[in-house]
């Protein structure tokens, strides 16, 4: 009892000082953001969510309430006039997910709102600055049409891309003009330009969808339109992923297209709308009026194959107003149907990074090795110069062969060849468009003179997730890793998350996607991103309930491509990363149904509820241990027994599904899951753990797993984790781990209290371990701990990507237990959180951050001998727990004041705010 007291004396201390007074200069609305994104141009739901972060530098600032308004004109929304909502003031201590409640919206148009804050001292803030957002298209606003080439005409060849159409259309407007959107999308991919100059930023767009299901559109303010003469929008067309090679063109289905998976007629839909000065308004959409050219100079354009483009066919002057169309055709108008048109709801692919490369290299006659120094995504952009009909050929790969020339037995079907076939001596500085390539090394062929640095850049592409993370550490191995993993996200985080950015693959494995997320999302904000996503996958999943291993599905529907273990329960575990670092109720409630249908259908296949039957192709733990081709390492015993591997999932993903229920309050479901949970688990014990901790297999990964997804009674847990620490031990403190199991692994160790041997695993440079591939030259990923081994070579080419991001799930182990900025998935949007850094291996500092929905996290740690220094942020509005590390502490001084005594649990909870911490240890 008096201990108690006197740890909340030292508790209120902290939460006192700096307290007093709260005046109103003293805390700031700020980061407005509307569905995640800052003043979208595209809201496609009724109730566009809110959220804002608090900038102030008072401690233990809390938010009582908050009030919004609304309307449709910035003035008159400052003045609070003419609002369409006015929340008046709520009470509630959140900053995001919340709802606009107001008037019914109007489609197409654009509205501002603020926002203000109560503080817990009931001080209010000033107004926020506005932010905008502006409601998508219905069918009653839109009138463009899908226009193209007669299909006739458009390519029904199963094997060859045709060239590029090239589309254009002419207007004039007579008016002064206010505000002009242009609203556009592809049954392929475009490229949209105004007067010729590009429009917007944005490439590889409308995106990867299900297009049967679902056309992204993409809307572009257009500041460069000219009054009283005429304007030219002109634009081309590609494959893409809607009629370009796929991934599983690889796999000889039967009746699969080599091309053309979703369709091979290519259209393009654009609606440029026009608010006048004087109050009128104009839509002028893509009809039978544009023209059409089919044989331009991009001669065959495919994200797989690269692009082939001759300057014999370029047209000069073709995409200027005033260019002679005489000879150009009227397009064919397609029926619309506007029901799968729907906003683009995540960041735009664009150009994020432009790197120099670090050498060139002269191979043989007219040859030359250029190396960007890192492994990227995206394209070279280079100055040519040849001679007439000179073909000059850019070939892409991630390493070098032995022979120094680049090595792309790694890539299938996905040869990423660039082609320019030269008309004249001029110099040209040319970049491709509609493909995108993985590699570090380019190989030129056909070119007279060595090519200079200068001349070339290399172009990354990448879905602009804002950057949300950081992480430094006194390790510079591990600060290298830290680089790579972002890179590897970077490289798979073109629309969808991809598993490899380089091989005839390329697509949304879901086991890959759902392992990596946390880490992800440490990095970026991913909100966007996955919510995208998550309608995907939901598209891809099967009437019957199973999900598809990859998303959007490119599958045929055999079903040795649906619910693989792990990979489709990425259905339910990626919604939930959404629920608990946004706070996001409203995924949940969209993947509900898409669930339910997924436990069902398991449990319906697999009635004594040891999950065997239906599990597709079941990749298990992949790419474990077993798969490492080296003589210093054991080829069996790193597979965990599939009925283990699948019942663990089966468990999970039911858990989840429960947790679903009661979180959108069907208390039916809600005890119906959890029971069915319950008897899941029982027969996973009963059937394979032992009295003596050991699970059946004994392996790593199953112990890992089984602790990491609480299979475990908790009297169990520390016997199971010294199995797990003997079935390292067996394979020389080694890791067996695959793809799913080895964040399970390190997260386990370092939980329960073996940090010191994950940071051994983490630092190590022998096979099979990250820095082993970081001494090999590493600088993303790799798909296999042995993907290439010195003295032995490349791993097998048929699979052996080097950008795969799935092992670089350790990120959030480095992010968790290391810097120690840890997520409470009780408390979702991080409105409450973990502060735990650990020490352990031969880390003395760390350093980073966590932008958090509610702002910025920051953990700063120096280890001197025996004290430890930390410096932390809270953000406004948020609490911390600080788990005082393991090992024995002899005095603690929080932000000088000195703790009477280290509580038993350890824990000390900290208001918002910056704070210093002093531990003095043995
Ligand atoms: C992909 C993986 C994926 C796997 C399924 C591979 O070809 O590249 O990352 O998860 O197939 O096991």
């Amino acid at each position: 009892m008096k201990k108690k007291s006197i740890y909340l004396l030292v508790f209120l201390l902290v939460i006192i000082i700096g307290k007093a007074c709260v005046k109103q200069e003293d805390f700031k609305v700020v980061n407005l953001h509307c569905e995640y994104l800052s003043d979208p141009l595209h809201i496609d739901t009724d109730h566009p969510r809110f959220s804002w972060t608090i900038n102030s530098e008072l401690a233990g600032f809390e938010q009582q309430a908050y009030e919004i308004r609304v309307g449709m004109d910035i003035e008159k929304v400052e003045k609070n006039r003419d609002l369409v909502w006015q929340s008046g003031e709520v009470s509630s201590i959140h900053s995001n997910q919340i709802a606009y409640n107001g008037d019914q919206l109007k489609p197409n148009t654009q509205y501002y709102w603020q926002v203000r804050v109560w503080s817990n001292e009931e001080e209010v803030s000033d107004w926020s600055n506005p932010a905008s957002f502006h409601t998508g298209h219905t069918a009653k606003t839109w009138q463009a049409q899908w226009i193209g080439l007669p299909v006739s005409q458009a390519a029904k060849d199963d094997y060859t891309c045709p060239p590029s159409p090239m589309l254009r259309y002419v207007f004039t407007i007579e008016k002064p003009i206010k505000k002009a959107i242009l609203s556009a999308s592809a049954k392929g991919i475009y490229e949209a330009w105004m007067n010729g100059e590009k429009i917007g930023q944005q490439y590889l767009a409308p995106g990867w969808t299900d297009y049967a299901q679902r056309i992204q559109y993409q809307t572009y303010p257009i500041g460069s339109l000219k009054t009283g003469v005429k304007n030219c929008i002109s634009v081309v067309l590609a494959d893409g992923w809607y009629a370009g090679r796929l991934g599983p063109i690889d796999w000889n289905f039967e009746g699969y297209p080599w091309r053309g998976w979703y369709g091979r007629d290519l259209r393009f839909l654009g609606q440029l709308d026009i608010w006048y000065e004087d109050g009128s308004f104009e839509t002028i959409g893509t009809d039978e009026s544009w023209q059409y050219f089919e044989d331009g100079p991009i001669r065959s354009a495919d994200i797989f194959v690269g692009v082939e483009y001759d300057f014999n066919h370029e047209i000069e002057g073709w995409q200027m107003p005033d260019f002679d169309a005489s000879a150009w055709k009227k397009v064919s108008v397609e029926k619309t149907d506007y029901s799968v048109l729907a906003p683009q709801l995540d960041q735009p692919i664009e150009v994020i990074k432009q790197l120099k490369p670090i050498a060139v290299e002269e191979l043989g006659d007219q040859v030359y090795i250029v190396d960007m120094g890192q492994n990227m995504v995206g394209w070279l952009k280079i100055a040519l110069q040849g001679e007439p009909s000179d073909t000059i050929v850019l070939k892409h790969g991630e390493m070098l062969n032995a022979d120094g020339s680049v090595h792309r037995d790694n890539l299938r079907n996905a040869p990423q060849i660039d082609q320019y076939i030269l008309a004249d001596n001029t110099e040209q500085v040319i970049e491709p468009l509609f493909t995108f390539h993985g590699f570090r090394y380019v190989q030129i062929e056909g070119l007279r003179n060595a090519p200079d640095l200068s001349d070339i850049t290399g172009i990354v592409l990448v879905s602009s997730t804002p950057n949300t993370g950081s992480f430094s550490c006194s390790n510079n191995m591990i600060n290298k890793l830290v680089e790579n993993i972002r890179w590897t996200q970077w490289g798979n985080q073109l629309s969808v998350p991809t598993d490899c950015p380089q091989r005839s693959e390329r697509m949304g494995w879901m086991g890959d996607a759902q392992v990596f997320a946390q880490t992800a999302i440490y990095n970026h904000d991913m909100s966007a991103f996955y919510s995208k996503w998550g309608i995907d996958v939901i598209h891809a999943q099967l009437a019957s309930g199973e999900f598809s291993d990859v998303s959007p599905r490119a599958m045929p529907l055999v079903p040795r491509f649906f619910n693989a273990p792990g990979w489709a329960d990425a259905g339910l575990i990626v919604p939930f990363r959404l629920y608990e670092n946004y706070g996001d109720v409203r995924v949940i409630e969209r993947h509900y149904n898409s669930m339910k249908k997924y436990v069902d259908r398991i449990h319906e296949l697999n009635p004594d509820l040891i999950y065997m039957n239906g599990t597709g192709h079941a990749y298990n733990d992949w790419l474990n241990g077993n798969t490492i081709i080296s003589e210093d390492y054991p080829n069996t015993g790193g597979e965990v027994p599939r009925p283990v591997f699948n019942t663990a999932f089966f468990i999970r993903s039911t858990r989840l599904l429960a947790k679903a229920a009661e979180i959108l309050n069907k208390t039916d479901d809600f005890a119906k899951y959890t029971s069915l949970a319950g008897q899941t688990l029982e027969k996973f014990q009963e059937m394979f753990l032992f009295e003596d901790g050991s699970i059946t297999g004994d392996t790593q990964a199953g112990y890992a797993i089984a602790l990491s997804f609480d299979l475990v009674p908790d009297e169990l847990r520390p016997t199971v984790a010294k199995m797990l620490v003997d079935a390292i031990k067996a394979y020389d403190n080694r890791m067996s781990t695959g793809f799913i199991s080895t964040i399970c692994m390190m997260d386990e160790l370092s939980e329960a209290g073996y940090h010191e041997l994950a940071c051994q695993l983490a630092e190590s440079t022998r096979l099979p371990s990250w820095g082993y591939s970081i001494e090999q030259g590493a600088t993303t990923i790799w798909e296999r701990w042995d993907a290439y081994v010195k003295g032995r070579g490349f791993q097998n080419p048929g699979m052996n990507s080097f950008n795969h991001y799935t092992f670089g799930s350790i990120g959030e182990w480095l992010y968790k237990h290391v810097l120690g900025i840890a997520i409470d998935p009780e408390s979702p949007g991080w409105k409450h959180f973990y502060l735990q850094p650990k020490m352990g291996g031969s880390f003395t500092w760390a350093k980073g951050h966590y932008q958090s929905i509610y702002g910025p996290i920051s953990m700063d740690w120096k280890l001197n001998k025996n004290v430890l220094d930390v410096v932390v942020e809270i953000p406004a509005n948020t609490r911390a727990t600080f788990i005082l590390p393991t090992g024995y502490i002899t005095d603690v001084t929080i932000d000088e004041n000195e703790l009477i005594q280290i509580p038993p649990d350890r824990q000390i909870r900290l208001e918002a705010g910056k704070h210093t911490l002093k531990l003095i240890g043995k």
